[in-house]
């Protein structure tokens, strides 16, 4: 699932390519993904010009200029946006090779067509993601809903201690809760872990102040380092300035079972199930 370095590195392209850009056309080809609401949202967003890209955890968010409705977008498991203009093809989310493809194909969910003839595609193989149109209402509970958003003012050392307090859960599945830490999915909270040399599976009430300390540390490096490389799941990315990045090659555990800890270089990366999900340690430099 594509996690908050990989929908930021998006939503950092997108902005680039589309603000101020006038919606000529919306295609919603799957009901589903528009959760029912298809033909009015299409109607809706018609002549529309978007404003801002903004992003809460791993929510996109347009705004609309002279309007007070948002258009949500989650890619969930597969999704994935592709941006077409003449020779630019930008695209981020699920890996996944469609940037070879011809657009749009059979995972084509929605189609975004300005008027300048650029084209955005969201693509989603298992249709898990969604748009959805809100109010600033709906908008308001929506973040609300959400927890402590790394990289941002209000994620404090205080605000993340805060989170651990009483909570007999394990500290993967806490990391993994987005209604206490907006943004982090398995394969950071994996790193995240080993770079603070905690286990995932402790309890997250056990962790002294010390280690809570190195654990906030380590989620705004791990994100922060991730977000440059632009991300992890994206592999076949080019931009229009023929940048390639992938954190990949800086992953530390994910994936990495059985092989040696490129941390401590004695142990061996271990891979067990944790808050159902597999969950990637190494038991030398990791307590
Ligand atoms: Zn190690």
């Amino acid at each position: 699932m594509p996690e908050l370095p990989e929908v930021e590195t998006i939503r950092q392209d997108l902005r680039k390519k589309i603000i101020g850009k006038k919606i000529k056309a919306v295609e919603i080809i799957s009901s589903t993904v528009a959760r029912g609401c298809g033909p009015a949202t299409a109607s809706f967003l018609r002549g529309k010009c978007i404003q801002e890209v903004d992003r809460i955890g791993k929510l996109l968010i347009f705004l609309f200029a002279k309007n007070n409705h948002s258009l949500t977008l989650h890619l969930k498991m597969t999704g994935q946006l592709i941006y077409v203009f003449k020779q630019t093809i930008i695209g981020g989310g699920h890996s996944f090779a469609t940037l070879n493809a011809k657009l749009p194909d059979r995972h084509t969910r929605v189609i975004f067509t300005f008027h300048d003839g650029s084209k955005l595609f969201f693509n989603d193989l298992r249709k898990f993601g969604y748009i959805k149109l809100v109010d600033p209402a709906e908008k308001a509970k929506i973040i609300a809903g959400f927890g402590i958003e790394p990289l941002t003012p209000v994620f404090t050392l205080k605000a993340f201690a805060q989170v651990f307090k009483n909570k007999k859960t394990n500290l993967k599945a806490l990391l993994l809760n987005q209604k206490l830490i907006a943004g982090v999915g398995n394969i950071y909270a994996d790193e995240i872990c080993h770079a603070a040399r905690i286990l995932p599976f402790r309890r997250a009430d056990s962790l002294k102040t010390a280690e809570v300390k190195r654990l906030f540390l380590a989620t705004q490096a791990i994100l922060k380092k991730a977000i440059t490389y632009r991300g992890t799941t994206f592999n076949n990315y080019v931009d229009s300035e023929g940048n390639v990045g992938n954190f990949s090659k800086h992953l530390k555990v994910y994936g990495a079972q059985n092989a040696r800890c490129k941390t401590c270089r004695s142990g061996r990366i271990q891979k067990t199930v944790v808050a159902g999900r597999g969950t990637h340690f190494c038991v030398e430099c990791q307590r």
